[in-house]
């Protein structure tokens, strides 16, 4: 297996042109369990972080298996799929994503054992259709219900996908998810909605995890722009301007022929009225507050104080449209054009002083279902990962709300599941009846992954856990990591949604059919298609 130090997974050899055959799936199965393999080790809270340095010697350290998989250079085809699968579960539940990798990596060990014992693809293909459709299905039977008044088991779930990542404060951080999402949910006739776009994770280095905070409103990352300008305006008028509040300079060389000092002082006179009208249409629309996307020049900045405008300058888009969902201001581009009618609406506008910089604080907004999450940490390795759990958890206990499912964790579920798959397994009878049994095995590598992040023996608690399961002993009993123990999760209140597992069994099994079907690898020409992407996609950019 080829690893370098550039974390190339894998290299189709030189001059590889067609791979056929049980070689195509030979090779797609190798890649995608050495992706798997890769991640395996930080399942569960016991589970270690991974640190990866790219080629600037940037480094990342994370127990987050999009975000490892992100990170990682991966070249072949099939690499690049099981990359897909993990980024899918976090856009669709936003937790979950180790488990995927490993459960389709295991489907693929699994259908290798069946390829060699001569079992046609199409057959294991067929049998972990039937198997993942009753996996989800003994899933749904065996959960529970829970709904938004449930605080405490919706901060259970935050806690549970939460562990591992940030090691102190995960209590905190879990009440404040919680508070975060019940108070952006909205139900409406029997049914709850929640709109992710309410919740903004802000993050500042500096304090500790503990210090983290929910903010009823949004939160800049930007100071107040002028000394002389309020530091705090209340029942707040905003107005966002996404257009310079400056006088261009000309795109091309423009000359501008001056022959005496007369015209000079007309030409400086002309730059400053118009840089007044902008301040006076903002004055005349009634705006106390203005947030702006790009530059304010200086002699629009001292017009503004004069007038007791509050001014944030080149704050990010993304500001912008929190801003004016939250407020219900609208973006304008022409200043000259603001009216009433533009601006947003909150209770308090303050800037104030977090870890030595200044933040702008947007409170008591016009739709109080506006609220900002800022994680806070000592280094900043620590608050990046501390955010990764917060959006792992704000995933889950949304994701949780929306199905109003949940099962226990510590792999209680799978196991169970596993258990259940084996007595189907004999109703379906002939060969498609080993690619079930092969699936539950599959499912049970979850489990027993977790059983050796906490240094059990990972044979002895398999066969444990499936006597424990297949006696119908208790449906909830899982691997209790910090134990080193089989308990009962529900017990020990180790709480996940659904949709992590179903999704999980969904995406995992289609890659794994998808590359089970596969008999011929061909390299083609490349036409027709655009330049290549850089490194890690689009990710990591960031907000310009
Ligand atoms: P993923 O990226 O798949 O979410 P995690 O590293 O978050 O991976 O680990 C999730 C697994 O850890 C789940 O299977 C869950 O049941 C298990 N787990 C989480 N908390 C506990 C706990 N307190 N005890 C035992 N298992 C736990
Ligand atoms: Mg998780």
């Amino acid at each position: 297996m080829a690893q370098d130090m550039n974390q190339q997974v894998i290299f189709l050899p030189e001059g590889t042109k067609r791979t056929r055959g049980r070689d195509a799936q030979r090779i797609n199965i190798l890649v995608a369990r050495a992706v798997a393999s890769a991640v395996k080790s930080t399942l569960g809270p016991k589970g270690m972080d991974k640190m990866i340095v790219d080629d600037l010697g940037d480094v990342t350290i994370s127990n987050d298996g999009a975000t490892i998989l992100g990170e990682m250079s991966i070249d072949h085809p099939a690499g690049k799929m099981m990359v897909e699968i993990a980024k899918t579960q976090d856009d669709e539940v936003g937790d979950g994503t180790t488990t995927v990798v490993i459960i389709a990596g295991g489907l693929l060990e699994k259908a290798e054992k069946l390829l060699n014992d001569e079992i046609h693809p199409s057959i294991i293909v067929k049998g972990y259709k039937l198997a993942a459709a009753k996996a989800k299905e003994i899933f749904e039977n065996m959960s529970e219900d829970i709904s938004v008044s449930d605080k405490q088991s919706l901060k259970e779930i935050a806690i549970t996908s939460m562990t591992g990542k940030s090691a102190e404060g995960a209590d905190e951080l879990a009440e404040l998810v919680m508070k975060a999402i019940t108070q952006i949910a909205v139900q409406e006739g029997g049914k709850v909605t929640i709109d992710l776009d309410d919740v903004k994770v802000e993050k500042k280095v500096g304090g500790s995890i503990m210090d983290s905070q929910l903010i009823d409103g949004i939160v800049l990352d930007k100071e107040v722009v002028h000394s002389g300008m309020p530091k705090k305006v209340e029942n707040a008028k905003i107005a966002l301007v996404d257009a310079a509040m400056e006088i261009k300079s000309p795109e091309t060389d423009t000359k501008v022929q001056i022959s005496d000092p007369d015209q000079l002082q007309a030409f400086l006179d002309q730059e400053e009225a118009m840089l007044r009208r902008m301040v006076e249409s903002v004055k005349k629309a009634g705006a106390t507050v203005v947030v702006c996307q790009k530059g304010i020049d200086d002699i629009a900045q001292h017009y503004l104080a004069k007038e007791g405008v509050m001014a944030v300058r080149r704050a990010k888009k993304s500001d912008l449209d929190a801003l004016a969902k939250a407020t219900g201001a609208k973006v304008v581009s022409r200043i000259n054009e603001l009216t009433a009618a533009d601006l947003g609406k909150a209770k308090v506008v303050e800037e104030r002083k977090i870890a030595g910089d200044n933040m702008v604080f947007v409170e008591g907004c016009k739709n109080p279902k506006s609220v900002s999450l800022l994680v806070r940490g000592g280094s900043e390795h620590v608050v990046d990962e501390a955010e990764r759990a917060v959006k792992d958890a704000i995933g889950s206990v949304s994701a949780a709300i929306r199905v109003g499912k949940v099962v226990y964790g510590g792999d209680a579920s799978e196991a169970e599941a596993a258990a259940k798959l084996r007595d189907y397994a004999k109703t379906v009878g002939g060969r498609e009846q080993l690619a079930v049994e092969a699936f539950a095995e599959a499912l049970e590598i979850i489990p027993r992954t977790l059983a050796e992040t906490a240094g059990m023996d990972p044979i002895d608690t398999i066969v444990a856990l499936r006597s424990k399961h297949s006696s119908k002993e208790g449906k909830w009993i899982g691997v209790n990591v910090y134990t080193s123990k089989l308990e009962d999760m529900k017990k020990n209140k180790v709480t996940e949604p659904l949709k992590v597992k179903t999704q999980a069994i969904t995406s995992g099994s289609e890659v794994a059919e998808m590359l089970l079907r596969i008999d011929d690898i061909i390299a083609g020409s490349g036409k027709g298609k655009g330049p290549p992407m850089p490194p890690g996609g689009m990710g990591g950019m960031g907000d310009m």
